[in-house]
């Protein structure tokens, strides 16, 4: 499974003493590494959002006439979007990570939300919990980094001409994301049984039952029934509503952490170049924005502290906080640079900046 030519040392004094810190932080205070009531709490409040938005989509959208019932469809629809989106941040990735609960059984329930939203879960632990969170904005290797032919993220990628207007056009294509991952993505890499240079094997027994019945699942109550109840146009305005606000924001936030002038990258040739230190390679490839902004934190389950969940991804979201200053401490002391952009609004800018000089054809931020 891993690239054996990366190699990647953990046992360096600062990722050492960063793991006994905060091992030091647990014991002090006597929490759980899970996100216990809190998370389940959490978890019933977003669920409750998407019935909410889902109801009113299907019930107003079927009864209000004129444009009105249009409106209420794109509306929810948006909403559910939103929720959907939220589930995901907030729930589905703590449990893929093994830290939503103590409790394997209650992470793999809560893994298993990704496939009722459309997206396989068996894929994601290999393409995000190995992929992306050993190789990080590694050219080549982290898939995330690839959105070719559309856009250049990455110095050592392939510039096109039309590239020059990716900071333009790559926000609204971030819409289309999670159809593209839920109706193309997920099978193709396991019909070719690889995500880019790795190999996943083909998944089997519940992880095959999972997959198609989440499918279906999915297909069935947030295209087919707004179908049959609302009509072909109106189920598919809300399907593409939820699609599209979804998406955006999925792609938006993971943006922000690894595509923006702060974190650096690295061709495949250079990862290879000497062994790495896993967590000054984690701290220089992520950076965390908007800290103080506790309704954001609390929407994008902590994907703004994004680099403590790199250093720290089998730990709940709702601890990132109190260990971004643990973190920022030890970097400070062991001279390692650990980036974060205090308003939501300058990492927007910097993203934006980052996709027109990446579609400018300037190579920078090699590693
Ligand atoms: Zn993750």
């Amino acid at each position: 499974m891993e690239d054996p030519r990366i190699r990647f040392d953990s046992r360096t004094a600062f990722s050492l003493a960063l793991k006994h810190r905060v091992d030091a932080y647990f014991q002090a205070t006597g929490r759980s590494r899970g996100g216990g009531a809190r998370m389940m709490l959490k978890t019933a409040v977003i669920f409750a959002w998407l019935f909410a938005g889902y109801a009113g989509a299907l019930a107003l959208g079927g009864f209000l006439g004129g444009s009105g019932s249009w409106i209420a469809v794109i509306a929810f629809g948006l909403s559910c979007g939103l929720a959907t989106a939220g589930l995901g941040m907030a729930v589905q990735h703590d449990g893929g990570h093994l830290a939503y609960s103590e409790r394997r059984g209650i992470n793999k329930a809560a893994a298993s939300v990704l496939d009722l939203l459309g997206a396989s879960s068996y894929v994601w632990r290999v393409k995000h919990g190995v992929i992306h969170h050993t190789y990080t904005n590694i050219e080549g290797v982290d898939d995330d980094l690839d959105a070719a032919p559309f856009a250049r993220m990455a110095p050592s990628q392939k510039h096109h001409r039309a590239h020059r207007f990716q900071h333009l056009y790559m926000w609204p294509l971030y819409g289309f994301l999670t159809a593209k991952w839920f109706l193309f993505d997920d099978f193709s890499n396991l019909a070719r049984g690889r995500i880019g240079t790795h190999r996943i094997r083909r998944p089997r027994g519940l992880d095959l039952g999972i997959l198609v019945g989440g499918k279906i699942v999915h297909f069935a109550w947030a295209l087919l029934i707004p179908i049959l109840v609302l009509g072909l146009g109106k189920g598919l305005v809300f399907y593409a509503a939820l699609s599209v606000a979804c998406g955006v924001t999925l792609s938006v936030v993971f943006q922000l952490a690894h595509c923006v002038e702060e974190a650096e990258f690295a061709s495949t040739s250079e990862a290879q170049a000497q062994t790495r230190d896993f967590a000054a390679h984690q701290l220089a490839t992520t950076v965390d924005f908007a800290r103080g902004n506790k309704l954001l934190s609390w929407y994008v389950g902590g994907l703004n502290f994004q680099a403590v969940h790199h250093l720290f991804p089998r730990v709940s979201h709702l601890h990132y906080p109190a260990l971004a200053k643990i973190v920022e401490q030890t970097a400070a002391e062991f001279g390692v640079r650990y980036r974060a952009t205090e308003k939501l609004r300058a990492a927007l800018r910097s993203h934006y900046r980052w996709l027109r000089r990446m579609g400018s054809g300037e190579a920078v931020g090699l590693a």
